[in-house]
Order: C-alpha cells, then sequence, then structure tokens
C-alpha cells in the first residue's frame, strides 16, 4: 500500500453520515454509541460518506469519552476509569501530557518534513526505549494544550507534509486525537500519520478509521517471547498483525518500521521480514540499524552494544533474497 501524501486528509471526508441521531449524543448510552458509530463505520467502508446530517466525528468523540470510562484502547484492556484518575498498564489518566511540538526532518522521506506531536505514556514498556525520558516520566495531570498546538499548526503551516502523532505511542490518547481531528481549522491539510506501537485494541482500530491517513506502525519482535522479556507485552506478535490488518482494510497509508536489534537476528528480525514477504509485501517498509543502548539496555544480556557489520550484512541479504522493497536503502 503506498505511502500516499497527497491526498485529502480522511477527517474532511468522514465529519458526515447520511442518518439522523434519536437524540442528542450527551443522552445516548454506550450501547446506542457503539450502534451508531457502527452505523457510520459501514457506510463509510461502503463509500458513502459525502452527505448527511449526522457528525460522525462527533460520534467517536463522544463514545470515546464513555470508554475512557472502561478503557480499552489498547490490547490491554485494563477497564480502568481514567477519567476518575484510575491507571491502567500506560500510567495516564484522562490526561493527554504533551512532551514536544515541533517540526520534525527526521522521518522517512514520504512523511517528512513533518509536524510532530510526542504524546507521553506507552502501551509497551521496551527496557531499550530510546525516548524513556520523555514516555515514562510526565506528569499525568498536565493536560494537553490544544490551543497552543493549533497556534503552532497555523503559523507552520506549509512547512511540514504531515502531521505526526507520535510517542511513546499515541494509543492510550484517542479522545484528544479525536478532539484535535475536530478542531483542526479547515486551512490545516496535512494527512494525520499515527505513529504507534500497532498495539490498538479492535475498538481503538475502528475509531481510528476514516481518520489516520498513514498509520505507521512498529514491527519490533518476531515472537512473543522476546516481546515480553524485553518490552513487558503479552501477545505482541497477534496483536502487530491484527493491527497491519486493519490499516489495511481501511485502505489507509502504512508505513512498517523495523529496529534491528543486536543478538536478535533469527529471533526477531528474521520472522519479522518472513511474515512482511509473506502477507505484507504490498506495505511500505523501513528496516532500522540505529539501534544505540540506552535506558535499561545494559539490564539485558546482548543489548549492551551497537549491531555489529556482520549482522547488518546478514539483514541486507534477508531483505534481498525476500525480495523486500524498503523506502530507506540500507
Ligand atoms: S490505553 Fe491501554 S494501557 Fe492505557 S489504560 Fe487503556 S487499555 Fe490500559
Amino acid at each position: 500500500m503506498p505511502v500516499q501524501t497527497q491526498h485529502k486528509p480522511r477527517r474532511a471526508l468522514s465529519r458526515q453520515i447520511g442518518f439522523d441521531l434519536p437524540a442528542s449524543l450527551s443522552e445516548l448510552s454506550l450501547a446506542a454509541l457503539r450502534h451508531w458509530h457502527q452505523q457510520g463505520l459501514d457506510a463509510w467502508r461502503a463509500g458513502q460518506t459525502t452527505s448527511g446530517r449526522t457528525d460522525w466525528l462527533a460520534i467517536k468523540l463522544a463514545l470515546t469519552r464513555h470508554l475512557l470510562q472502561q478503557c480499552n484502547f489498547c490490547v490491554h484492556n485494563c477497564r480502568v476509569d481514567r477519567s476518575r484518575g484510575q491507571f491502567g498498564y500506560c500510567r495516564l489518566g484522562s490526561a493527554s501530557p504533551l512532551a514536544g511540538s515541533y517540526l520534525h526532518h527526521g522521518e522517512e522521506p514520504p512523511i517528512r518534513p513533518t509536524w510532530a506531536l510526542f504524546f507521553s505514556g506507552c502501551t509497551m514498556h521496551c527496557s531499550y526505549c530510546h525516548n524513556w525520558r520523555e514516555t515514562f516520566h510526565f506528569d499525568a495531570s498536565e493536560a494537553f494544550p490544544m490551543q497552543t498546538v493549533i497556534e503552532d499548526l497555523q503559523q507552520a503551516n506549509g512547512q511540514y507534509k504531515t502531521l505526526s502523532l507520535i510517542g511513546g505511542t499515541p494509543e492510550p490518547h484517542l479522545h484528544t486525537i479525536l478532539e484535535l481531528a475536530r478542531q483542526l481549522p479547515a486551512e490545516i491539510t496535512a494527512p494525520l500519520v499515527l505513529n504507534h506501537n500497532a498495539t490498538l485494541s479492535a475498538e481503538g482500530l475502528d475509531l481510528m478509521a476514516g481518520v489516520v491517513d498513514i498509520y505507521l506502525p512498529d514491527f519490533k519482535h518476531g515472537n512473543n517471547a522476546c516481546a515480553w522479556q524485553l518490552t513487558k507485552i503479552q501477545g505482541y506478535t497477534e496483536s502487530v498483525l491484527a493491527n497491519l490488518r486493519a490499516a489495511r482494510e481501511q485502505r489507509a497509508g502504512v508505513l512498517v518500521r523495523h529496529l534491528v536489534l543486536p543478538g536478535h537476528l533469527d529471533c526477531c528480525t528474521r520472522p519479522t521480514l518472513e511474515q512482511l514477504a509473506e502477507e505484507f509485501k504490498d506495505l511500505a517498509l523501513n528496516v532500522m540499524f540505529q539501534y544505540r543502548p540506552m535506558y535499561k539496555a545494559e539490564q539485558q544480556a546482548g543489548l549492551n552494544r551497537q549491531l555489529q557489520a556482520a549482522e547488518r550484512e546478514t539483514v541486507r541479504q534477508w531483505v534481498s533474497e525476500l525480495k523486500l522493497s524498503l523506502v530507506t536503502p540500507i
């Protein structure tokens, strides 16, 4: 699936759907919101989104705020009431602490330059995290500075090709992302990129349908044992595959990233590349060699070093042998 950045952003297309709600949004129960969101999803999948009287984005936002009371945004499925300050795995309440908002030239060619919004908090706890200060050290009560972000985006409009939601991972912040999508002025047409862990739940993925233009998932580990040992998540490979399939089903752009880890070629890189070659050859791929031991990497045997030249060469041969095409040469 090519990474297309020239098309009209989906959030503009998804605003209106052709049916009336039986009551105002604030009066609808969780079950009713789910029903009407599904109606919108069916209509959107059928391409029936260009006329109508109901704001689908508003239904998404109302549903997401309800779900925050029993959070199931990601595969951890904590079911805590984040609106009342309960914390799940991600340690986030209803606020969305923002660690940075800036023009970023370092992403892949199809999406750069991008305006990056760095959300704190994460659905994984990687012992080798490269952004651990911004990701894990945050004030959970710090509100997302919506007005400042929008003013910055307006001021820099034209300087960035895409608008990237990064972290950590933006996945615990679906309510804030939808609020941002609703408040973005019409002149900000940059496609929305969700740079994420590929740990969205099925409902989280449905909520992003029609909003996210480009998914940028990490495919970090090729088996669940390494994923648990190094990132403290269970059912990892199933989650990534479900997220990739959903992104394809949404006909969004997809760019998959794989960070090669020292000593994890046979257990992680090889199975990841094989899976991509077998089922996702149409997706854009970036294989990354920039691993540096950071955060708690020294506590993991073998991770306290950079990649060796022989490891990089082995990966190059695998990419060639599996006929994978990369957005950036390695
Ligand atoms: S976003 Fe995920 S980790 Fe955080 S509370 Fe919700 S289900 Fe749990």
